[in-house]
């Protein structure tokens, strides 16, 4: 793994690469054509490193490496699957740390949250994905009349992973670990904004010993490397999580050449809060909904409908709880609020916050730039909460997908369930009450496709992922990666 001398301006704690290469056939290069984009440290605005800016050519070279080692991964047992993705998990434990330190540096997220959350679930969906594939089983239908009927779930070659910038290793891994348990061979592309990880990740490949070929890695911008990827005739899947524009522009690519697809796009998620709640437990979880990875999560809930005898009394509660929140380096440990990824999405980010105040909106805390010391040149925003907004206005519908939410109260169960499928997504609600009948009742109701009671974000990763509307295709997780993975083929015996 090349690494270069440290920047001088800031010190990470770990040996930061500044030229990242791709990974093909187990080897690391420089994109054919020799192009590079640069790699920016958000937490202080700082170019530190440059990235391979990969173009078709690169796709044909990793797709015809993958092409190679397919046969050879395919045939191999489940159990030796296993093994070596289990070598993998084992590898990136040992590494855990280095990971974790790079993820903060690279997407500028707090280092606990990447040493706690996305580093270890990374492990955690190599290790799982190795384990299922040794408890699958194939369906069979015995037919009577001495016909048996039974279904061939193989792997479908070489399938393309794409993955975006706000939990890097975490969602890449996620794409990869199912893929690779099934049988098929891999050309991922991590986001441009983020690619450390990956890059590190390709080298631990390479040390746990994972076969040439069987993981490749590209890096570069979508338009260069991404849009090629996925239309290159011997891809057979597509796995993409990002926006929900670039997934229209990937199916768009993909469906005439008949590729399965799977599509997790983006969410403008609901937070039901029912005056019946657990009140201290509620504030609490819903300012971690709402501000995790400084509000960057596809499942964080940006919408926050409140029944209306205690709109009042839970906004003040929620805006100290806010207001509390710690805004700063990403190193430090008390920090709960990192760097916004890069400075296109602060602008982004600001600009949805202009259009709340033109929209009418109240702000109630949070939504200003703040430059910590020595890291003047950081991504920061403070959490912004608004109210006042109209539920149907352009910043309660449209994804902003950093720190702002909104704060508007109800009066009936319909009417709650009104709102909350009032916008085109559909990923993610959460619903807080101690009424069960209630609970039960709501998460019907609700056009998501994850619906937490009186919790947020815990994952069980059996459980099937994904949106629906505009929120994507498909479902991830569990079986569902496994059988998106695989074609079943049925095989009919007469005897
Ligand atoms: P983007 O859609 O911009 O990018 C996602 C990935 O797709 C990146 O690797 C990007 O490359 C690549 N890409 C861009 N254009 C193309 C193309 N034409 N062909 C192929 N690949 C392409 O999303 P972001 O990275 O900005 O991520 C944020 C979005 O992801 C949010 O909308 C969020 O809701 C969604 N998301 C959804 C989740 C879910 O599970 N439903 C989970 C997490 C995020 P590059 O960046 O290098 O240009």
């Amino acid at each position: 793994m090349q690494t270069s001398q440290q920047t001088d301006w800031i010190k990470p704690p770990f040996s930061l690469p500044q030229t990242l290469e791709n990974f093909i056939d187990g080897q690391h290069q420089p994109a054919l054509k020799a192009q590079t984009l640069d790699l920016y440290h958000p937490a202080s605005g700082r170019q530190y490193g440059t990235l391979p800016e990969s173009t078709a050519a690169d796709v044909q070279f990793a797709v015809e490496a993958a092409q190679r080692a397919f046969p050879a991964w395919a045939a191999l047992t489940a159990q030796a699957r296993s093994a070596a993705m289990l070598r993998l998990a084992d590898v990136m434990e040992a590494n855990l740390e280095l990971l974790a330190q790079a993820e903060s540096f690279d997407n500028g997220k707090p280092v606990h949250v990447a040493r706690t959350v996305d580093i270890p679930r990374a492990i955690s969906n190599i290790r799982f994905f190795a384990t299922a594939i040794l408890h699958t089983s194939q369906e069979a239908h015995d037919s009577g009349n001495g016909v048996l009927n039974y279904t061939l779930r193989q792997p479908l070659g070489v399938v393309a992973c794409i993955s975006p910038w706000n939990l890097p290793l975490y969602l890449f891994t996620w794409k990869i670990a199912p893929a690779l348990a099934a049988g098929n061979t891999v050309v991922g592309k991590p986001s441009e904004i983020t690619p450390l990880t990956a890059y590190l990740f390709s080298g631990l490949c390479r040390e746990a010993g994972l076969p040439p070929g069987v993981l490749n890695i590209l890096h570069g911008s979508g338009a260069s490397v991404g849009t090629p990827l996925v239309g290159h005739p011997q891809i057979k899947a597509v796995s993409f999580t990002g926006g929900t524009a670039t997934g229209a522009r990937i199916a768009s690519i993909a469906a005439p050449q008949f590729k399965k697809m799977s599509l997790e796009l983006g969410g403008k998620n609901p937070t039901l809060v029912f005056a019946d709640c657990d009140f201290d437990t509620t504030v609490k979880e819903v300012a971690r909904a709402a501000f995790s990875n400084q509000g960057q999560i596809c499942l964080c809930g940006s919408r926050i409908l409140v029944e209306r005898p205690i709109y009042e009394r839970f906004r003040e509660a929620f805006v100290a709880r806010v207001a509390s929140l710690k805004v700063g380096d990403p190193q430090h440990a008390d920090t709960a609020i990192g760097a916004l990824v890069s400075k296109a999405h602060q602008e982004k980010v600001l600009s949805y916050i202009e259009l709340a105040h033109a929209e009418g909106g109240n702000l109630l805390c949070g939504g200003e730039v703040l430059q910590p010391e020595g890291l003047e040149g950081g991504y920061f925003v403070s959490p912004a909460v608004f109210e006042g907004l109209d539920p149907w206005c352009r910043s309660n519908q449209e994804e902003i997908f950093g720190p702002v939410v909104t704060l508007f109260p109800f009066d009936t169960d319909d009417e709650a369930i009104h709102y909350a499928n009032s916008t085109q997504y559909g990923l993610a609600a959460s619903v807080w009450t101690s009424n069960l009948g209630r609970a039960h009742r709501v998460a019907r109701e609700l056009e998501s496709g994850i619906v937490w009671i009186n919790c947020w974000m815990l994952r069980d990763l059996r459980t099937p992922f994904g949106g629906v509307k505009s929120s994507g295709v498909g479902r991830e997780g569990g079986w569902e990666a496994l059988r998106f993975f695989t074609e079943p083929k049925n095989v009919c015996i007469q005897f």
